[in-house]
């Protein structure tokens, strides 16, 4: 879109209202070209956790060819995959890596939940259960699956200490130049005893973490951290010093312990952070 009118449609107030029917509209359409394209592969082989759909085969993903090389050299685990978007619905491989494990893990009847930067299908499947206040940076962006977003800087988050019992925070980390002060804040609003799932790309063939916090270079950031928004690419153990230096006793599931969850066609070595705050 043009600049000028994207600037004038924001002044008007109406520039993330028509944005965000524009992109219900462009996910109707995809979600209705895939349901026929992959009308075929119905009926065995991986379940949606969120629609139920079966598929052998789900809609694949793989980066684009200027963002490869940062992927592949440091052997990001960054969800892409053969099997990442549900044909029925287009649900994401981590949105239902993280519905597996909250069903399998936490118990949400009755809690507060933080779901920042929310995702539209994960999002719905919490607010089935619990009480849930969601976030962004851009809450506009947000409208279309919560109307009730709430503008919020993770660094600075403006919600009293100890508010919520569950946070959500899916690939949000490694867009953040402060990211230890974003854990630090996760760790504050969150409860004792409650749980901060804080999902990142990581590699583990890095001697450590690659990082430009200052940086504002959508096609340097592409070829370093494989994302035009990203400032770092997390090593492993160091992404867990970090969650530890914020107060966090953190459960990592490594791949072994998620393998159960294949049937919903998750990444296989995608490790989830389990980031607990001590009772
Ligand atoms: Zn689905």
């Amino acid at each position: 879109m043009n600049e000028s009118l994207k600037a004038f449609l924001k002044r008007a107030g109406i520039y993330h209202g028509l944005h965000g029917r524009y992109r219900m509209f462009l996910l109707w359409l995809t979600i209705k070209r895939y349901r026929q394209r992959y009308a075929r592969y119905q009926g065995s082989g991986f379940t949606c956790n969120f629609c139920n759909a079966t598929y052998s085969r789900f809609v694949p993903e793989w980066p684009d060819a200027h963002i490869a090389s940062a992927i592949a050299q440091h052997e990001v685990i960054a969800g892409y995959d053969e099997h990442v978007y549900c044909p029925n619905c287009m649900s994401k491989n981590r949105e239902r890596l993280i519905r597996a494990v909250i069903a399998d893990r936490i118990e949400l009847r009755g809690k507060d939940v933080l779901h920042f930067s929310p995702e539209k299908n994960l999002f719905r499947f919490l607010q089935t259960q619990a009480s849930v206040v969601t976030a962004d940076i851009s809450p506009g962006y947000y409208l279309t699956t919560d109307t009730n977003v709430k503008q919020a800087d993770a660094t600075s988050l403006n919600f009293a200490e100890k508010s919520f019992d569950l946070i959500v925070a899916n690939h949000i980390l490694e867009h953040i130049p402060e990211d230890e002060k974003a854990m630090r804040e996760f760790y504050r609003v969150l409860k004792p005893g409650g749980t901060a799932i804080l999902q990142v790309p990581f590699s583990t063939v890095l001697n450590t973490t690659i990082e430009e916090p200052e940086i504002n270079d959508p096609a340097k950031q592409e070829q370093l951290f494989g994302q035009r928004d990203h400032v770092r690419i997390y090593e492993l153990n160091d992404y867990l010093r970090r969650l530890a230096a914020a107060g966090f006793e953190t459960e990592p599931l490594y791949p072994q312990q998620l393998a159960k969850f294949q049937r919903f066609a998750v990444q296989e070595k995608e490790v989830v952070f389990l980031c607990h705050r001590a009772s």
